[in-house]
């Protein structure tokens, strides 16, 4: 017979040994999944018993966590601006990061016109999906060249009721986008070829590489995106991109030869510059 109590302090020092941070929460969301039990329950009754077969789906559990798969991953879940998305080892782990290009985005644009937004590169379809609900009126094309993560993207659309207005279909790019856009959003994959190997494991052994992979030096699908958006922006429209860590200069740059001008740039909680908006600069 065991506790919550017991089955938490266990799963912690085998978690700090494997050196995970986070070994208190982890614990506890995991022990949260297979008892059912609420935060509450778990930290208001440490003595509840927990019965022999839970506890054993707990340390199957926590064995995962010790091999650095997140728990995201294992519980095929991900919150993300205050909902629930569903995730597969097909999609990247959305980042409470990616939080930061949704507020610049939404601080942006008119909330009373019915816009049309673009996404590239959706995989989960947190920003699209994100979009769909905050703004009622406009509908959103988001396009991956994946089609197991347009499947996810799909049921989250479907879960989120917004399947309607979101137009969840494959592209490489822009390829099969036609007419304007007064947003194209796009967190894409930036990281530089070379240093994917030097990621802590629960990105490079989880992420999938075409979601992380920006090419020698990370800036490959800027380039692609700052020279085909303009052709699908509306007149006032605008373009917003994650960026990576130390990016802003050169992405910038990669904008501004295209005609572009940023508008904002917005740092994420962790004090890195991780968004970027940008309209069509003025011409004399
Ligand atoms: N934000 C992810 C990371 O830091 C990378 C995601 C991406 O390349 N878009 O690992």
């Amino acid at each position: 017979m065991t506790t919550v109590k017991a089955l938490l302090a266990g799963a912690r020092q085998r978690l700090i040994s494997a050196d995970i941070d986070n070994s208190t929460l982890d614990a506890r969301l995991l022990l949260q999944e297979v008892t059912g039990l609420s935060h509450a329950e778990i930290v208001g009754s440490p003595e509840t018993v927990i019965a022999a077969e839970q506890a054993a789906n707990f340390e199957i559990l926590v064995k995962r966590r010790t091999s650095a798969e997140p728990v995201s991953r294992i519980l095929g879940k991900r919150e993300f601006y205050g909902r629930e998305f569903l995730v597969t080892p097909d999609v990247l782990d959305p980042r409470a990061d990616t939080e930061t290009l949704l507020e610049i985005c939404l601080d942006h644009l008119a909330k009373d016109r019915p816009l049309r937004i673009l996404d590239l590169g959706t995989g989960s379809g947190i920003l699209a999906l994100s979009l769909a609900v905050e703004l009622r009126l406009a509908t959103i094309e988001a396009v991956d060249v994946s089609e197991a993560a347009l499947k996810v993207a799909r049921i989250n659309a479907d879960k989120l009721g917004v399947a309607e207005r979101c137009d969840v279909h494959l592209g490489n790019w822009f390829s099969g986008c036609t007419g304007t856009y007064d947003l194209i959003v796009s967190n894409p994959p930036y990281i530089e070829t070379t240093a994917i190997a030097g990621l802590e494991p629960d990105v490079k052994n989880f992420d999938p590489l075409l979601a992380l992979d920006g090419g020698v030096d990370g800036l490959s699908a800027y380039r692609v995106i700052a020279r085909e958006c303009s052709s699908y922006l509306s007149g006032e429209g605008k373009v917003a991109v994650e960026i990576g860590a130390g990016q802003q200069a050169d992405v910038i740059a990669v904008f501004e030869s295209h005609g572009f001008s940023c508008l904002e740039a917005r740092q994420d909680l962790g004090g890195h510059v991780r968004a970027l908006i940008f309209g069509v600069a003025f011409s004399d």
